[in-house]
């Protein structure tokens, strides 16, 4: 069976797994850290062992050399697993990509074209793009994390500012996590509750109403009918919209004014404070939900209020979404927090029991890791938790451009 190398390449990092498309296996997967630091770290798994080197690694090419190093030590044998191509997570995409892309010359340019839209994440995912094809002589597949969103609404993607500076800067809402909604909105929309939901009340798939919460360290909502997105949480860049473990999410542009006039901070040290050092670590000083959790349990008052306003921020974004649907008929919940996090998923249903949401205890806490229902037996709309895999989907679009 042909497995696709998955790359996802971030300023300081290199994760990879090697995935069969066809039955969705890991045959392995890892992550180099501290790329260009000082000291760097790789870790290597592969059949439920761990193989891990601590290591300066000077770059990202060095980093992929040292990756295909483990494969042939630790296995499996790149060249034996016969790997069919290479598939990139690309963050930014832009208006021109609305699809996965295979990689040649002009695509690489095209990425690089886009880094003034998505300087802290387009620039490494163009060096792995770049070392890879240097590295692995087969065809390379770039899936951009805004492609499923390239076909908002008007008016869910116009910033309601001067349409000409809008036009000349490239400022809309993109919207990002977009392989990872599409996954979970296709695996809700064949799920059985759901097509028989659909089917007990005589309605189309294309009629689905799901909202769909991405909890990770990063987190997005997105709303979509049918198959198609029509509005998602993040917007230019994926700092605007819900509260995340280091990102402020939405908030007034005028804070950013009143900071560089009044506490004299560059626009990059806002830059830093917005993405970096606001969210539930601003908050709180921690940014992982299970610390955070854990604080709150001991009567902490500030993570107390950071997950306040998390949970506050969610269920004002489902609200909406429902308003943009005209009704809801599945929320559901993915990614490290949404998939593992009973407490956040009953914490944001509660109060929004006028839409019809509710939670059963006992399925809410039940700790499958499996796509499941966790609303009560009888009701609609359906609560689910459905986990995400973006390396499967990625390695799936892989496969369908290049042997299809
Ligand atoms: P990333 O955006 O880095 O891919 P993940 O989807 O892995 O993030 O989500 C990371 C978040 O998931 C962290 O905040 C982590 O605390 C949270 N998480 C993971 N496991 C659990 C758990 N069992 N309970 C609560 N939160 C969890």
């Amino acid at each position: 069976m042909p497995t696709v190398l998955v790359l996802n390449s971030g300023s300081s990092s290199l994760k990879y797994q090697l995935v069969d498309p066809g039955s969705g296996e890991v045959l392995a997967g890892g992550v180099v850290e501290r790329i260009g630091e000082g000291t760097g770290r790789v870790a290597h798994e592969v059949a439920g062992e761990e193989v891990s080197r601590e290591q300066p690694v000077a770059d990202h090419g060095a980093a992929l050399r040292l990756v295909l190093d483990l494969f042939e030590e630790a296995g499996p044998s790149l060249r034996e697993a016969g790997i069919a191509a290479v598939g990139h997570r690309v963050v930014h995409g832009g208006t021109s990509f609305t699809a996965p892309v295979v990689v040649d010359d002009d695509v690489v340019e095209a990425v690089r074209g886009l880094v003034p839209l998505a300087p802290l994440h387009n620039p490494a995912n163009v060096t792995g793009i770049e070392v890879a094809r240097e590295l692995l002589d087969v065809p390379h597949v770039a899936v951009f994390d805004t492609a499923f969103f390239t076909d908002l609404p008007p008016a869910a993607a116009t910033y309601a500012i001067d349409a000409g500076t809008a036009a000349e800067h490239g400022v809309r809402r993109y919207g990002f996590h977009g392989t990872s909604h599409q996954f979970v909105s296709s695996a809700v929309a064949e799920h059985p509750a759901v097509t028989a939901m659909l089917a007990a009340a005589g309605r189309e798939p294309g009629t689905l109403r799901q909202v769909v919460l991405h909890l990770g360290n990063g987190a997005s909502a997105s709303a979509v009918l049918g198959e198609r997105a029509v509005e998602t949480s993040m917007g230019l860049t994926p700092l605007e919209g819900l509260v995340m473990g280091t990102r402020s999410g939405d908030l007034d542009p005028g804070i950013i004014f009143h900071l560089v006039r009044s506490a004299h901070l560059s626009v990059d040290d806002v830059d830093t404070l917005l993405n970096k050092r606001s969210g539930l670590l601003g908050l709180s000083g921690v940014n992982d939900m299970r610390e955070l959790t854990r604080l709150v349990g001991d009567g902490d008052p500030d993570a107390r209020l950071a997950l306040d306003v998390y949970l506050h921020r969610l269920r004002k974004y489902v609200g909406a979404y429902a308003a943009v649907l005209g009704g809801i008929d599945v929320l559901a919940f993915t990614a490290g927090v949404g998939e593992n996090a009973a407490h956040v998923r009953a914490g944001v249903v509660e109060g929004l029991e006028f839409l019809g949401l509710a939670v059963d205890r006992e399925r809410n806490e039940a700790g499958s890791r499996a796509s499941r229902v966790i609303s009560p037996a009888a009701g609609t709309p359906l609560v689910m938790v459905v986990p995400t895999n973006e390396e499967l989907a990625i390695a799936r679009q892989t496969i369908a451009l290049v042997a299809p």
